[in-house]
């Protein structure tokens, strides 16, 4: 299904970032992690549902043994808003002691989530802990961010596509783009 295809669907809006783009930005974050972690491959920690696509194009793009594991969280609140309390659905695999972890993030709006996130993984005392997001809203945050690596910065609107849902929805589009559909109610 190319890019086209979704142009015409009346709950999208316009591209935020196109395929070609997020492909590249994978690449160029792909090399700079390869270069990092010389000598210390990281454990790849995907935040599931909507790291899934972001990471398997990230692990690929870097030439190291990498280990992956993932964990599920859901947050409590609106469709489309994020209240920060957010609850572990599915944990990891791996013990993170002394391991050089690097989380991988679909997107970071508040950094409420990615803050209570750091802090649960701190807790289980890696030999490092690092943050990959593809996507940063700007001027939404209201935690601190540290974020080793981003891809884009992005306009505060809400988006799908490349592993990013509204109810589960349009997770497969390959690029980003806005919603401008209803927002569901859970
Ligand atoms: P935060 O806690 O930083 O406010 O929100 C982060 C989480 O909210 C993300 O992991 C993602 O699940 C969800 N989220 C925030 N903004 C968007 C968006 O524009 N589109 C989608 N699909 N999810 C979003």
């Amino acid at each position: 299904m190319n890019a086209d295809h979704w142009s015409s669907h009346p709950d999208l809006g316009e591209v935020v970032v196109a395929e070609k783009d997020l492909q590249r930005r994978v690449e160029e974050l792909g090399a700079q992690i390869t270069a990092d972690y010389q000598g210390r491959p990281p454990l790849l920690v995907g935040v599931l549902k909507g790291a899934f696509v972001f990471m398997s194009d990230l692990a690929r793009a870097i030439a190291l043994p990498v280990e992956i594991d993932v964990m599920a969280v859901a947050s409590y609140g609106s469709g489309t808003t994020t209240s920060g309390v957010v609850r572990i659905v599915k944990d990891l695999d791996s013990d993170l002691a002394g391991r050089h972890v690097l989380v991988v993030e679909d997107i970071v709006d508040s950094g409420l989530t990615l803050s209570y996130l750091r802090r649960g993984l701190l807790a289980r005392q890696p030999a490092s802990l690092e943050v990959c997001a593809l996507l940063v809203k700007e001027s939404r945050q209201r935690a601190p961010l540290d974020l080793r690596y981003t891809g884009f910065h992005i306009p505060p609107d809400f988006v799908v596509g490349y592993g990013l849902d509204v109810a589960e929805r349009y997770r497969n589009l390959p690029d980003i783009r806005v919603y401008r559909g209803p927002v569901p109610v859970e």
